[in-house]
């Protein structure tokens, strides 16, 4: 059962499965306090990024994630919200004197849109990075004695499985989740998810000896991510109140992508109660809402626990995790 924690040792000595919802805002643009997406995977006290939006630095620093312990990142998809700050991660957590990783890291994540029209994925967008700041960095490994950043960045483009062939940033075909990544602690797998006109697009699964986690990426309700999330223990996905846009001043381009592009409340609870997950947090929350409006929607059509995530959040996931020093089930409806 995940209960929400507050670890009682260190994140990066406490043993079982263990999720951070660092950042739950969406979209590039300020609406409240909350850094923008971002969610750990902690396992055994090493760790998996999903996302780098704005504040990823400073929240993953405040929840205790130190990069020594980062094992791979992965990206959901190239909207600015979701790498916006992967510059200054790894700027911020490379080489000993900050405990930063000196081990290679590898980074996944979608491939170009449209390589002809001269279109980054991750690789580009990771290399031109690395390029950016390569004064910077080129400084350091001789005025500080840091390890080479170049040699411990590993950029990877998924390769997407044939089941992906009619995939556009229109439509999505329902396709078996294929595995991205695969260490001692984790199996990490993904499908497609649709998020119009962003191509591609992935929810990304993690299977551990402690349990399973599931982590939406941007979509609107989609088949793909009931598949994915099948029996996994905790859903972690994004939700939109499209009654807040709608009773706004938003551009009908805009008002069009909340409506094709992310989840209503109520499609999540489809989506978890079709996967029958053991339970749901949203994070990635596009909108204003109330707690209970958020989580009413949800429970309308899945009868499991949900809550809401607020940054910096821990959510025990395994029975084998630390003894939580104060915990709250989630609320069922
Ligand atoms: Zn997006």
């Amino acid at each position: 059962m995940t209960v929400r924690v507050v670890p009682d040792v260190p994140l990066d000595r406490a043993r079982g499965l263990h999720v951070v919802t660092l950042g739950t805002a969406a979209g590039p643009a300020i609406r409240s306090e909350c850094p923008g997406i971002a969610t750990a995977v902690v396992v055994d006290g090493r760790f998996y990024l999903v996302d780098f939006g704005l504040g990823v630095t400073r929240a993953a620093h405040a929840a205790g994630l130190r990069g020594e312990n980062l094992r791979a990142c992965f990206v959901t998809h190239l909207h600015s919200d979701h790498v916006a700050e992967l510059p200054a991660y790894l700027l911020w957590n490379w080489g000993r004197p900050v405990r930063g990783f000196t081990e290679p890291v590898r980074i996944l994540g979608p491939g170009p849109a449209d390589p002809e029209a001269g279109s980054v994925g991750t690789a580009g967008l990771v290399e031109r990075v690395l390029g950016a700041y390569s004064y910077d960095i080129d400084v350091r490994i001789v005025d500080e004695g840091r390890p080479p950043l170049y040699d411990l960045v590993r950029a990877e483009e998924i390769t997407l499985p044939p089941s992906a062939a009619a995939a556009d940033g229109e439509h999505t075909p329902p396709m078996d989740p294929f595995t991205v990544y695969e260490d001692e602690a984790v199996r990490v797998s993904a499908v497609l998810v649709e998020h119009p006109p962003i191509f591609p697009a992935f929810a990304f699964r993690f299977d551990t000896a402690h349990g399973s986690v599931v982590v939406s990426g941007d979509t609107t309700e989609c088949a793909n991510t009931s598949t994915l999330a099948a029996g996994a223990d905790l859903l972690v996905h994004e939700a939109v109140n499209l009654d807040f846009y709608r009773a706004g001043d938003f551009a009908p381009e805009f008002l069009r992508h909340q409506e094709i592009s992310h989840t209503t409340p109520d499609g999540v609870g489809r989506v978890a109660s079709r996967a029958r997950v053991g339970g749901v947090v949203l994070s990635h929350l596009a909108g204003v809402a109330t707690d209970e409006q958020w989580t009413g929607g949800v429970s309308a059509e899945y009868d499991g626990p949900v809550a809401v995530a607020r940054p910096g959040d821990v959510w025990a996931v395994s029975a084998e995790a630390a003894v939580p020093r104060a915990a709250a089930v989630l609320h069922s409806a």
